[in-house]
């Protein structure tokens, strides 16, 4: 999903919601509708751009200047919140687009924060650590009179990690002498007041939202009568689990592919592989340079081993012998489109798109990245009868937990790592409740479209109280 996407969508769901009486249903239709108009002219609008040069001497001496991006879309829910990541893809649209996705994953959760991103346009492979270290250090430089725990606080993203939080807070303590610090950014390391449990959130917030529904939310709806229950109306997607749910009650294992083996991916895989109750097989995952496929499974454990010490999974047969894993070599596009049922995105945007939708054999899509799969092919895939389980409902545990980190600071009690699992479940099923139900037994064909409508309602009903839409 483009910014053009994700803005066309949003100008469906508000004519959609014109249409709903429960919204604003407290001022006359006339007023409605002119409200309406305005909360889309505020929502479609970015309050800030900023956007800089970021000037680094490298290692052999050479200056270059990097561009680097803070872009605040709404604090109409809350203090702006949003990852910043280091990636050469970066551009200011890309990064306008995460930041508005922030505002609506916020509110769909019902965080008490907005939609805030940012980004450094460089591929962190490239550069030494020292020369990383220089550039978060220049980051906040230029970019702190914008952050700080009650206006915007950054968190790790694509390409950053706790140590990039640690060295960035580091500086922004230097800058601020005096203030608090700590919740001025999430995902640090535990040692400097991180939470525990934030590194594998994402990922285990991912799976859930799978699991849960073919999990817990089908039981629930099984064990129910149907009479006292709505008529189903997306027939296809209730196929598609039913029949997952019967090849599982044959014993046979649901078999999963997943791309992408970083933050994201490689706790996805390792859940999946862990899963009791319900058998799962991992028969592909791939990063930038490899797919690895194995029909029976591959021994995911073994390749978390190896990653902790190589970062890539292997790309040689002498590099499988030394990771004692059995595996097919192929390149990393071919994840994609490998016989498995369910597919979990975790690497980057649009990479599904018109170019391969139609060999996507996977008929559950789970979007562990922020927009993978772009418009046309989110379409295709539904009508076709699969599930996509959409990127801001999905992938909000990396949030929920740095939600709970910047309490941790306030509150200077450490949460266990069982307290955060739990609260973050919590959180997290509260809204897939909400969602699955509203999409399985109502009218909306996508279930993007039903997380924008739950998270625009609020954000209009917020304006609204704010007195802002007059
Ligand atoms: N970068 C993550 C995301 O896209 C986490 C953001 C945060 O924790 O603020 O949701």
């Amino acid at each position: 999903m483009s910014m053009m996407d994700t803005k066309q969508l949003i100008e469906q769901t508000f004519q959609e919601l014109a249409k709903d009486p429960t919204l604003l249903a407290d001022i006359s239709e006339a007023e409605r509708e002119k409200f309406l108009d305005s909360a889309e002219e505020i929502l479609t609008t970015t309050d800030k751009v900023i956007k800089s040069y970021i000037r680094v001497t490298r290692d052999n001496g050479s200056v270059i200047r990097i561009p680097a991006y803070r872009v605040q879309h709404s604090n109409v829910s809350g203090f702006y919140k949003g990852g910043i990541r280091f990636s050469e893809n970066v551009n200011e649209d890309e990064v306008e687009n995460l930041a508005f996705l922030m505002t609506l994953k916020n509110a769909l959760h019902e965080l008490p924060y907005g939609g805030a991103k940012g980004g450094v346009g460089i591929q962190p492979r490239d550069f030494s650590d020292r020369e990383l270290y220089s550039i978060s250090k220049k980051y906040v430089q230029r970019f702190s009179p914008d952050l700080g725990p009650t206006h915007d606080i950054p968190a790790p993203d694509v390409g950053t990690s706790a140590r990039v939080m640690d060295w960035m807070v580091g500086e922004y303590k230097t800058i601020h002498p005096g203030d608090q610090y700590l919740n001025a950014f999430t995902g640090k390391s535990v040692e400097n007041g991180g939470a525990l449990g934030r590194r594998e959130a994402t990922g285990r917030g991912t799976f859930l939202s799978y699991f849960w529904l073919l999990n817990s939310w089908l039981d629930q709806k099984m064990s129910q009568s149907q009479e006292d229950l709505p008529k189903i109306m997306q027939h296809k997607q209730w196929n598609t689990l039913d029949e997952l749910r019967q090849k599982h009650s044959a014993s046979d294992p649901i078999d999963v592919a997943i791309q992408g083996f970083g933050n994201v991916g490689s706790v996805v895989a390792k859940e999946a592989f862990d899963a009791s109750k319900i058998n799962h097989r991992v028969i592909g995952v791939s990063d930038r340079y490899t797919t690895l496929y194995h029909p029976n499974g591959l021994n995911i454990p073994k390749l978390i081993q190896y990653t902790d010490k190589h970062i890539d999974l292997p790309k040689t047969e002498q590099d499988l012998l030394e990771a004692g894993i059995e595996a097919t070599i192929y390149p990393p596009e071919d994840v994609l489109t490998l016989d498995a049922e369910v597919l979990f995105l975790a690497a980057i945007e649009n990479q599904v798109h018109e170019g391969n939708m139609e060999d996507i054999k996977a008929s559950i899509l789970v979007e562990g990245a922020n927009a993978p799969v772009n418009a046309q092919a989110d379409k295709y895939l539904q009508d076709k009868g699969a599930l996509v389980i959409p990127d801001i409902l999905v992938n909000a545990g990396g949030v929920i937990v740095s939600y709970l980190e910047w309490k941790q600071a306030k509150i200077t009690r450490i949460y266990s790592e069982k307290e955060v699992h739990e609260e973050m479940a919590k959180q997290l099923i509260q809204t897939y409740q909400k969602v699955y139900d509203a999409y399985f037994y109502g009218e909306s064909q996508s279930m993007r479209k039903v997380c924008y409508t739950l998270a625009l309602k609020r954000l209009i009903t917020l304006l609204h109280r704010l007195g802002k839409l007059y």
